[in-house]
């Protein structure tokens, strides 16, 4: 049996980290077990649902490098309109299903009583047994369509992620499945879909536990193979309440790209969010699939932590390709006016600077006075600035100019014979230096710094200083 999972968002907006992370772990799953993962695009709600909305879903997908297998085949559900009828008319044939024909006014009398009693809303009125005689149909009124729900013993599932559940079908509804203009209702819609597709496992969010036995009675009825469940508990935000925009969360998966977060930061990020293989933190979405099992998620909700997501991003970044990493760094940099990033090397310097920041931006920041020279921040020209560190400049750039050589290492070889001279210890070389040429006091190691940056620019710097 080839193990197919999905993904199933409703492209009401932006795509959600939450929902990233179902897919991560459906994606795993499937990829784990040399299966299928399929993307579907739940837009019945045709009030909520968008094809722009669809497009930030595609490329939230692709930013963060979960691929699917039908690509050229993505499942929409308003595509799929003629095929639920098709099941739908098939379902009354058999008696699974049957026409109800309520008003409004009478719905919610039962509505209401049966809030009262703590039973199932519907009363059954329309339904069909043996030996009953239904009411009259009234004149001009279209009627929904509703499935026979069974009303003894219990619906139950094996969740992967949460053990036994079982829900007593008595206080199941016979629900609705098409309404009154002949539109297919969520629930069935999906039961379809995954009927359709072979979706040998389903794995979603657990704010669709209370969907699952209804979609478990249908998939019985239609005489459909039931997949199993499992059911992914919330993600909290650091106050311990559910994440969400409303809230003021971070949660569209475009936000962290606009922090400066790798789509590998993330995943990594999102696969120990809820799931955990021993004391790994750092791994690779190649390690990722090889360790999923859906046994060894949480089935309790988790909580966000924003730094440890930085500092699972500043690991990604230390880790990252150079080259991979310039072409991230390029388009921040031109956001801050710096085009040219070819002398010096991108690639060179990110080298160099790459362990000193935890997100892209401030990456990209420390990258900034290789290009052009900074001001200087007050504090620092007040600590390390003077007239006679101005007069020393001057005569260590002298030495700069005469060096046969211009590296990292003959430029360190500099500073012990000139600090020698001068009767001063390094600091008061170094610290005036950086000053000089970067504009700040927080550098790498001084002498790769000038290394790259160049002779000519370096000489242009201090003495224009
Ligand atoms: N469309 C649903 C959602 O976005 C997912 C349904 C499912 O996975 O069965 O929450």
């Amino acid at each position: 049996m080839t193990i197919k999972t999905r993904f199933a968002p409703s492209p009401t907006g932006y795509l959600h980290i939450g929902g990233v992370r179902t897919a991560l772990y459906s994606w795993a799953f499937a990829r784990h077990h040399k299966g299928e993962f399929l993307l579907r695009i739940e837009d019945t709600d045709l009030e909520r649902s968008t094809a722009e909305s669809v497009n930030i879903i595609m490329d939230g997908m692709q930013w963060v490098g979960l691929d699917y297998d039908n690509a050229g085949d993505v499942v929409y559900q308003t595509r799929r309109f003629e095929r639920y009828k098709q099941v739908i008319a098939r379902l009354l044939e058999q008696g699974h299903a049957y026409y109800c024909y309520c008003s409004k006014e009478e719905l919610e009398a039962m509505r209401e009583q049966a809030q009262r009693e703590g039973t199932a809303t519907y009363d059954r009125r329309w339904r069909p047994e043996p030996g009953k005689t239904l009411p009259e149909i009234p004149a001009g009124r279209e009627p929904v369509v509703r499935f026979k729900t069974p009303t003894e013993g219990v619906t139950a599932w094996h969740d992967l992620v949460k053990g036994e559940i079982s829900i007593p079908n008595n206080t199941l509804d016979d629900l609705i499945i098409a309404r009154a203009d002949g539109t297919p209702t969520y629930n069935f819609c999906v039961v379809v879909d995954d009927w359709d597709m072979d979706i040998t496992h389903v794995i979603r969010g657990d704010d669709h536990v209370n969907n699952t036995p209804k979609q478990i009675n249908i998939l019985k009825a239609i005489g459909a193979e039931l997949p199993q469940y499992a059911h992914l508990p919330m993600i909290l935000n650091e106050q311990g309440r559910k994440i969400s925009k409303r809230s003021g969360d971070t949660v569209a998966i475009t936000e962290f790209d606009q922090m400066g977060i790798l789509p590998e930061a993330l995943l990594n990020y999102l696969a120990r969010l809820g799931w955990a293989h021993g004391d790994d933190e750092f791994f690779t979405m190649q390690q990722f699939v090889e360790w999923f099992d859906l046994k060894n998620v949480s089935a309790s909700a988790s909580r966000m932590d924003e730094k440890k997501l930085y500092w699972i991003n500043g690991e990604h970044i230390k880790a990252a390709d150079n080259r991979k990493l310039a072409e991230l760094v390029q388009p921040r940099l031109a956001v801050r006016n710096v085009h040219d990033t070819a002398r010096p090397p991108l690639e060179d310097v990110l080298a160099l600077v790459k362990d000193r920041a935890q997100d892209l931006n401030t990456l990209a920041d420390e990258c900034l006075y290789f290009y052009r020279k900074a001001t200087p921040a007050e504090a620092d020209v007040q600590k390390h600035w003077d007239d006679e560190a101005a007069g020393r400049m001057r005569r260590f750039a002298e030495r700069l100019e005469a060096l046969p050589e211009w590296n990292a290492e003959s430029i360190h070889a500099l500073f012990k014979p000139f600090c020698d001279d001068e009767g001063i210890k390094m600091g008061k070389l170094g610290m005036p230096l950086r000053l000089a040429v970067c504009g700040t006091a927080k550098t790498p190691s001084v002498d790769e710094v000038l290394a790259l940056i160049g002779r000519e620019e370096v000489l242009h710097r201090i003495r224009s200083h």
